[in-house]
């Protein structure tokens, strides 16, 4: 069995090139070593810092790319052009004319120097369970899988979904995907029946990787049962995989494949496909302000190589280092710094299973003492939420082995920032608080690198990382040029790991991403600069909110929640949590003939999200009101219910395009009714 071995490996890792040196000793002298910071710089005359190094990959892109990109990856054939880009069209192409493959740079060329090198440290929902994979044993199994595919009629070009928890198998199968050619679709294993059938038949999947059943939290999934679930309505699916993560057997119908077993037949070798640099190496589906999630696409060479090289300078990672990423890999940042970027560094990495509390709120910094993991890359929420239980579950272990400790996903608020440096980091590590997206592939504000003791400010991103260049537009659409102050957040040039397109729908991506302000890249975060010139994300300027650093379309929760028999309409909207960052407020206007009780509504709505999206986009808040406000166009006013909910009732605004003016006060007489039932419960 692949998955449920519960052994820690007994693999000897050996790391023969162990570089101690830090970047800080590298960078120290300011003048005279830039190019042991980094390599490539040897070529770029008269840099001598890393603000100059930054300054060069924006004004001198294609030079830097270039040899960055010779450099960092393995090519089967050298690329002939550099960049071919046109941002007010949408048309993004990096390294034409080159071919390689993304499974050769992360797993074959490791093996030839380090094949006992630990790959992957898969830290299991029960804890003191890890297991270990070497890059010789990730490689095998990914070949396996790749052959596997490949004899059940998997070809260059198909997208197979997976969805899976995260493990070594699955990092396999993204693996193996991209040594046959095929694009993969990781859907993350908390999404439902429904929300997994949508992204199944918009990716045009006709074979599924799965488990039986899913850990997490002590708590079993049915996942196998989801998968079957969605297929109902995903007439296209003619195979699913099926690997064991439990014991407990499952029901296999004619399309399902044991997946153990068969991949013990398969031979262990498996001839890598030869891959253009732009053809696709995975959708990813996100949210967008609309209510259908977008298939955002990834291509193979300049994705891959933006997610080694922020990997390896955000984070200061040096061979040896244990990265330790704690995010699903069916999120953007599972797949760049759980699995392409570590791997493609030849680095080791752990994958997740768990929860920051199972069995108790100390399981992730008993992970770091016992993993001796270097760099820790969480999400504020899981801060928020720890720091609630104080430090004692922290201090109880040893956290010597931490170097960096990284945020990611929203904004880190400074509370959560000085207990994270503070007593996780003993105030010894830099917090790297990264900003950065689905779309942009990998990291493009955070503080570091940069030229050394250069100052962290507590909650802010920053600066730009190499080749990416931040504006703020003003409410006119210009350029802003000064400092302190916000604006629309949007990116100059392109860069190569930007997402290409959105599935099937190119005109979708155009239209959200680059016509906005035509020539760039439009982010829909708001930004302040400070008057030093840092950026700091102030959050999403579109009808997006972010629960937990999950990102979910209010369209997308109003969608479901009009489905619900008793609902006539509703609006959804983003407050502030104390721990999720952001939670759900749902207003719902009940049909005349709905005589729901409250709590029965309540429970129905809860239930009715859980089932069609994802546990964590259900409401947390649910107001009943006799209407909404609108405007005489018939548009709802969110800003308006946002301003109630938030409390800021003198801030309103012009209410003069309202219909009926009239609505607003019974709606916030209606909210503090329901504050005051909340106090008292
Ligand atoms: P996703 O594509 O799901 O990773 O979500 C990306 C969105 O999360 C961004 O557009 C931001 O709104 C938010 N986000 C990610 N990282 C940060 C950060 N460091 N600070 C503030 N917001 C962030």
């Amino acid at each position: 069995m692949w998955l449920s071995c519960g052994r820690t490996s007994n693999y000897f890792t050996s790391f023969s090139c162990r570089v101690f040196r830090s970047r800080l000793d590298v960078l120290g002298r300011r003048g005279c070593n830039t190019a042991a910071f980094m390599p490539e710089a040897a070529g770029f005359e008269g840099v001598s810092s890393c603000s100059e190094l930054q300054e060069l990959s924006v004004s001198g892109g294609s030079s830097f790319w270039a040899a960055v990109a010779r450099h960092r990856l393995s090519w089967i054939s050298p690329f002939t052009t550099v960049q071919d880009c046109d941002l007010s069209r949408g048309r993004i192409k990096w390294f034409e004319g080159g071919k390689l493959n993304v499974s050769v740079n992360c797993l074959d060329r490791h093996v030839h120097t380090c094949p006992d090198r630990v790959a992957l440290i898969w830290e299991r929902d029960e804890p003191g369970s890890e297991v270990r994979v070497t890059y010789r044993q990730l490689l095998e199994m990914t070949c396996r899988v790749g052959n596997l595919l490949r004899r059940h009629g998997v070809k260059r070009g198909d997208c197979v979904t997976i969805y899976m928890p995260s493990c070594p198998l699955a990092v396999a199968s993204m693996l193996a995907c991209a040594r046959i050619g095929a694009a993969h679709n990781v859907v993350f294993a908390g999404f439902s029946a429904e929300a997994l059938s949508e992204r199944i038949r918009d990716a045009q999947s006709s074979v599924i990787i799965t488990v039986n059943q899913g850990v997490r939290g002590g708590k079993v999934t049915e996942l196998k049962r989801t998968v079957d679930e969605a297929l109902q309505s995903c007439p296209a699916v003619r195979k699913v995989f099926v690997a064991m993560r439990t014991e407990t057997p499952v029901v296999m119908t004619a399309r399902d494949v044991a997946m153990d077993e068969e991949m013990l037949k398969e031979d262990a070798v498996c001839e890598p496909a030869a891959m253009d640099s732009e053809d696709i190496l995975f959708l990813l589906y996100t949210s967008g302000s609309t209510g259908k999630p977008k298939g955002l696409v990834h291509t193979q060479a300049g994705y891959l190589l933006y997610a080694a090289l922020t990997h390896r300078y955000v984070f200061d990672y040096h061979d040896g280092d244990v990265f330790g990423c704690v995010a699903d890999i069916g999120w953007i940042t599972g797949h760049s710094y759980s699995v392409y970027g570590p791997l493609a560094n030849g680095g080791t990495t752990v994958l997740f299973e768990s929860t920051p509390i199972y069995p108790d709120p100390g399981r992730y910094w008993e992970t770091v003492q016992r993993l001796k993991i270097n760099q820790f890359y969480g999400a504020p929420t899981a801060i928020r939420l720890l720091l609630k239980y104080g430090d004692q579950w922290v201090t109880k272990y040893d956290r010597s082995s931490l170097k960096t400790l990284g945020s990611v996903g929203e904004p880190i608020n400074t509370e959560a920032w000085e207990w994270y440096y503070s007593v996780v980091g003993d105030r010894r590590c830099p917090v790297v608080d990264t900003w950065w997206q689905t779309e942009t592939g990998g990291i493009c504000i955070a503080p570091r690198p940069s030229d050394p003791d250069a100052e962290i400010v507590p909650g802010m991103a920053m600066r730009p990382f190499f080749g990416i260049k931040p504006v703020l537009m003003d409410t006119e659409g210009k350029v802003v040029t000064s400092n302190n102050t916000s604006g629309a957040l949007c990116i100059a040039q392109p860069w190569p790991g930007m997402a290409r397109t959105i599935h099937n729908n190119h005109q979708r991506f155009t239209e959200t991403y680059c016509q906005p302000y035509p020539g760039y890249f439009y982010t829909g975060d708001g930004a302040y600069r400070s008057k030093e010139g840092y950026y700091q994300i102030t959050g999403r300027l579109d009808d997006v909110i972010n629960v937990s650093g999950h990102r979910i379309g209010t369209a997308e929760i109003e969608d479901v929640v009009n489905q619900c028999s008793a609902v006539a309409e509703s609006a959804v909207i983003g407050y502030s949590h104390d721990v999720k960052g952001q939670g759900v407020y749902a207003f719902v206007v009940l049909k005349k003939s709905a005589d729901a009780q409250e709590s029965d509504l309540s429970r129905q709505l809860k239930d009715t999200v859980s089932k069609k999206i994802a546990k964590y986009a259900c409401p947390d808040c649910i107001q009943i009101v006799q209407r909404l406000p609108k405007t005489r166009s018939g548009k709802i006013m969110r800003r308006v219910l946002r301003k109630v909910v938030e409390r800021e009732l003198d801030e309103l605004g012009d209410l003069s395009t309202l219909d009926d003016p009239a609505v607003v006060q019974e709606i916030i007489e209606g909210h503090a009714e329901l504050l005051r039932k909340k106090q008292s419960q």
